[in-house]
């Protein structure tokens, strides 16, 4: 199996199980060769020399969500007195503060707000890349499109549609979890399933939209769980190659009502190194600090991960459920260096800045 891996061959989820036993440092070796194949090329030959980073803030445009996933901590009904909705003057502070500390990117997400209007969100769209048109939105979820849809009782595709001619540049992974649906249906029973998942990424791709994916493993699912994900993740990259990234992270427990193990850093490790192994279609992997520490961060970027994530301004959602590991510009370009490779910004499309 290393052989094959050596050789730049794809695994076959079979295999990809035979390899999740072997030793851990093992694994890290075949994961750390894999990055290597797929970032030789990249850089103008210098991809396994970088590792990148983006400066970017996660603003939550508002809290309120009917959905009730039971590993999150961070929705509000409408009644409750800390729910809220941002407004434009809310926006723009968050964003400004951005930009003054060479910020290019917003991670914009909500809940599953009853009653927003179309209107709201084409207005906020427009509104940001009218006052800050070198700021891309990376924003909303698959889940929240659904959703979207729904509400405003359009066809999927022209909301995206409506949303991209506002100013959407790109669509973050979120609300992937594990793209299993007797998973789905235990852990957020009122969310979109797992075509509903993949629907909104193929079709966003099909428009020019390219987006990330991620896992969040380490509470119910089982290993073949896992390695469905992956396989649904490949099969639509190998129609599509619209994702940029993969990123995975450990369920955080602290306050959700989901009564599970969480996986530690071994387990995450593992993880990780498999899914590089395993995606070879996708060009990037993030190294998840913010769940693990900088630490463990760093000795993920030797399994497999070539990015170092975001500086992540603000977050809210993971670090009300107890993750709550915060680095500065300066921290985060150190580690890099002290693990052996350079530093460098870039930007939504993993293209460098500067
Ligand atoms: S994870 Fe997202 S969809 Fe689920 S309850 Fe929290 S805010 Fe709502």
């Amino acid at each position: 199996m290393a052989d094959r891996v050596s050789a730049g061959e794809r695994i076959s989820r079979v295999e990809a199980r035979e390899l999740y036993t072997l030793p851990l440092t093992e694994l890290g070796r075949l994961a750390d060769l894999r990055r290597r194949q797929i970032k030789r090329a990249a850089y103008g030959g210098r991809g396994n020399e970088i590792v990148t980073y983006i400066i970017d803030r996660n603003i939550n445009y508002s809290n309120i969500c009917n959905v009730y996933c039971k590993f999150c901590n961070f929705y509000r009904t409408e009644k409750d007195a800390d729910a809220y909705v941002l407004g434009e003057a809310e926006l723009d502070e968050k964003i400004a503060e951005l930009v003054a500390l060479g910020g290019t990117n917003v991670l914009l997400q909500g809940g599953h707000h009853p009653s927003l209007t179309m209107d709201y969100y084409l207005n906020m769209l427009g509104h940001i890349r009218e006052k800050f048109p070198r700021v891309n939105v990376h924003g909303f979820s698959p889940p929240e499109f659904q959703h979207f849809a729904r509400v405003f009782n359009l066809p999927l595709r022209e909301v995206i549609v409506r949303f991209k001619e506002a100013g959407l540049g790109s669509i973050p992974g979120g609300g992937g979890e594990i793209l299993v649906n007797a998973v789905r249906e235990r852990v957020s029973p009122l969310k979109c399933d797992a075509d509903q998942w993949l629907t909104v990424m193929e079709t966003a791709h099909e428009l020019g939209l390219n987006s990330s994916a991620t896992m969040m493993f380490g509470h119910i699912e089982t290993l073949d769980d896992r390695l469905e994900h992956l396989q649904r993740l490949r099969d639509l990259q190998d129609r599509t190659h619209g994702f940029t990234a993969f990123i995975c992270w450990t369920f955080q427990a602290a306050g959700t009502v989901l009564k599970a193990p969480t996986a530690g850093s071994y387990e995450y490790l593992r993880m990780q190194a498999l899914a590089r192994i395993f995606l070879d279609n996708f060009p990037n992997v993030q190294a998840s600090w913010v769940t693990q520490g900088g630490s463990i961060g760093q000795v993920a970027l030797k399994f497999g991960a070539n990015d170092f994530g975001s500086l992540m301004m603000e977050e809210n959602v993971v670090s009300q459920a107890g993750a709550t590991f915060r680095m500065t510009l300066e921290e985060i370009r150190r580690l890099i260096r002290a693990a052996g490779y350079e530093p460098c910004q870039r930007d939504n499309w993993y293209g460098l800045i500067n």
